[in-house]
């Protein structure tokens, strides 16, 4: 085993006089886990007490409920807003169903939406490969534009919320492409801490990662090609959380149509997981590390997310991860990449 990554946990217990049997006593177990990288800690407890929710899809598309959106064909050429001449002389960028526009309520100073598909409504089972890679090539080709546009920009983000339990707005599906120098606190944790590693043991810590992590077999999800799949071992959703890894990617110009074709076969796994287990919604990022550096490769992180139950529509997210900045998971991320593995084995 390698010293270099250690994986920490505490395994605790709490006992009760338990109502449901006649106030004998119970003991239920927990634990708290610590992120190799970042040393962050993530609490485990709950275990199977939360289940995604499924969502009435017919009720998105009722006319009478829907209300306007912008990203839907007979209006998005109208509503939608164009880039200036000098960042995109074309205005918007377009492939397939996909249309990249400006974000009306913009992250940062180039920001941009991808429009993913014509329709307004878009069961996974319905991301075909092809709505999936005009989507992600359009922002991709977007990141690479202003990167040479603005280079004092350094980090480059893909972000994705899927359907209203992630926070999504609307629910015609769309993602987020922006160049920054804040990347938020997730990121810049890690990019730190992989400087960190790379400076002690001159590997990168992802490379490390995934050898430890083959060897281990117990969090390894597989390969498809140039992505490395795995299940965090602390993970950041209720639901688990999901990781691919380009090893040779260090900045999004490294980024070539092979990445991304190999990209989409794992989502395509994993989408075909999420719907057969109820899952209808998610919160995805692609992160891009800065030029010049081999410590950071590009990754790509996935976290299912629904509410608690649709009668009050209670959200997966509370004090612990509003407030105490902690993550929670009601699933441990072994039993998650068990389950995960049969889809990416096929
Ligand atoms: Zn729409």
């Amino acid at each position: 085993m390698s010293g270099k990554i250690k994986f920490e946990e505490v395994r605790l217990t709490s006992t009760f006089l338990d109502p449901r049997q006649d106030f004998r006593p119970t003991t239920v177990e927990f634990q708290i886990r610590r992120d190799p990288l970042t040393g962050r800690t993530g609490h485990f407890s709950h275990f199977g007490a939360i289940k995604p929710q499924k969502l009435d899809w017919e009720k998105y598309t009722d006319p009478q409920l829907k209300g306007f959106c912008p990203f839907c064909r007979e209006y998005r050429d109208k509503a939608t807003p164009k880039f200036r001449e000098g960042i995109l002389p074309e205005g918007r960028l377009t492939r397939g169903e996909a249309l990249l526009v400006p974000n009306l309520y913009p992250y940062d100073v180039y920001s941009a939406v991808v429009i993913m598909t014509e329709a307004h409504v878009v069961p996974l089972d319905q991301f075909s490969r092809e709505r999936l890679v005009n989507a992600f090539c359009v922002g991709i080709d977007f990141l690479r534009r202003v990167k040479s546009l603005d280079p004092s920009l350094s980090y480059h983000i893909m972000a994705w919320n899927y359907m209203p339990p992630s926070g999504g707005g609307l629910v015609h599906p769309h993602q987020q492409y922006f160049a920054t120098n804040y990347p938020g606190n997730q990121f810049m944790d890690e990019l730190r801490a992989a400087e960190e590693f790379y400076t002690r043991y001159q590997n990168d810590y992802w490379s490390e990662l995934v050898a430890e992590e083959q060897k281990r077999g117990e969090r390894y999800i597989g390969q498809t090609e140039r992505v490395h799949w795995l299940t965090s071992f602390v993970s950041l959703g209720i639901l688990g959380e999901i990781v691919g890894v380009f090893l040779d990617v260090f900045n999004v110009a490294d980024f070539a149509p092979d990445h991304l074709e190999d990209l989409v076969v794992g989502l395509m796994n994993i989408f075909s997981y999420f719907n057969d287990n109820g899952i209808c919604s998610f919160n995805a990022t692609l992160f891009f590390g800065p030029k010049g550096q081999r410590f950071f490769p590009a990754h790509f992180r996935i976290i299912p997310r629904t509410f608690l139950n649709l009668r009050d529509y209670a959200p997966d997210m509370n004090f612990f991860q509003t407030l105490l900045q902690e993550p929670v998971s009601v699933v441990l991320p072994e039993e998650l990449c068990a389950e995960l593995r049969r889809y990416f084995a096929r």
